[in-house]
């Protein structure tokens, strides 16, 4: 779970790393507000799960809570990138003398946490990454052992004497959010050095292990900030694991590999998919139908492609979980399955004997890619 920026902010200030005083607001007049309340000069920044904005227009700064207003008027209602956007962070604008990097994830690979601080930061990092490594200190931090003065004074050895302790302190922040909050990435960037000195998270990237979350709901609640996409608002009360993506093929399988396999069959038979839905082990006819329901609310499907292997999950139960589905919803475009493994003998004739005009039954996984991707391309090119 991603953080809003304003939300990761608050995560460092309770583990004692400065960050710049700011207010949420929801709607332009709260905005203008912020910026009288910050004294009038103001930074506005648009609140989405995603990096980029300072390129994108979505960092501006302001000299009157006139201007903030304006600012985030135009932010809320233009979104930003395709994303919808309820809220935008108003910052106290401050005089910034150097723009530093500081950052821990989860490094999968080696199974420690790996912190990396950069004396050079702000917008650019990647290509700083790219073309002069060098310049970023990484050091791995085994969980049994735990972060130590040492780790840090590597760190921040690159900087100057009168930073180390400072961002050495940032850093140990860092370190103590991304424990006690179970997140798998905190980043700042950029982390700044301020005219008078002093240090501040101006930036704010929190990931927040999923896993994990049962064990702090204070951060599960701020998912309610969130602009939610009703469709997986839907698959998530229903238990389903369902992704958005760009294509015309929605795809219901059951467990993760069958339902990847999938998707690149039907790359491989030239289209993409809309979306995917993997119905679990052991899905009952109701979550198939809802599962459908799920992926027929998608408006770019154009086909679908329900592709399971009984094992626990039964093929006839699977089967009429379609038919009860389409009986709850009507269907604009063509559902091809296929079906195997446990009583999918069974499961083809129900559908067989069922003859909806919908429905498009095949043999193969590989013939069952081909139909539905023939068909959302014919309907696309319609
Ligand atoms: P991102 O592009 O989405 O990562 O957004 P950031 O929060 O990192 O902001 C992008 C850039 O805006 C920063 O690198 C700064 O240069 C600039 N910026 C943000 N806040 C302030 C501020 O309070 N004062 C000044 N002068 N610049 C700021
Ligand atoms: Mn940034």
């Amino acid at each position: 779970m991603d953080l809003y920026e304003h939300q990761g902010k608050e995560l460092f200030a309770k583990h004692g790393i400065p960050v710049p005083r700011g207010i949420v607001a929801e709607g332009p007049e709260a905005a203008r507000a912020a910026a009288e309340a910050l004294g009038g000069p103001a930074v506005v920044k648009v609140q989405v799960q995603a990096g980029g904005r300072g390129k994108g227009g979505g960092v501006v700064l302001v000299d009157s809570p006139e201007e903030a207003e304006a600012a985030a008027e135009r932010m809320l209602r233009e979104g930003f990138q395709g994303r919808r956007v309820n809220r935008v962070l108003v910052e106290e604008r401050l005089p910034i003398a150097r723009e530093l990097y500081a950052a821990i994830l989860l490094d999968r690979s080696t199974g420690t946490d790996l912190a990396m601080v950069s004396v050079e930061g702000g917008v650019d990092i990647e290509e700083l990454a790219r073309e002069r490594p060098e310049a970023i200190r990484r050091q791995h931090i085994d969980p049994e052992i735990g972060l130590h003065p040492y780790h840090l004074r590597r760190l921040t050895g690159a900087l100057p004497n009168e930073l180390r302790d400072l961002v050495g302190n940032v850093v140990a922040g860092l370190y103590e959010v991304l424990t006690t909050e179970d997140a798998t990435l905190v980043e700042v960037n950029p982390l700044v050095v301020l005219t008078d000195g002093r240090v501040l998270a101006l930036d704010a990237k929190v990931t927040i292990d999923d896993n994990a979350l049962y064990r702090h709901p204070e951060i599960e609640m701020l998912r309610s900030a969130f602009p939610i996409d009703p469709v997986e608002f839907r698959a998530r009360e229903a238990g389903l694991q369902y992704v958005k993506l760009d294509g015309r093929v929605g795809i219901i399988g059951n467990g993760a590999g069958l339902v990847m396999s999938t998707l690149d069959l039907v790359h491989q038979a030239g289209a993409d998919a809309a979306n995917f839905l993997d119905v679990g082990g052991g899905a009952s006819a109701d979550a198939i139908a809802t599962s459908l329901e799920v992926v027929l609310s998608d408006p770019a499907v154009r086909s679908v492609l329900v592709n399971i292997f009984g094992g626990i999950t039964r093929c006839d139960l699977v089967a009429r979980g379609l038919l009860e589905a389409l009986e709850r919803v009507q269907p604009t475009v063509r559902i091809v399955v296929r079906l195997d493994g446990t009583n999918a003998e069974e499961g083809r004739r129900i559908l067989r004997e069922a003859g909806h005009p919908m429905i498009v039954p095949a043999e193969t996984m590989l013939e069952a890619a081909r139909v539905a991707a023939e068909l959302a391309n014919a309907e696309a090119a319609r």
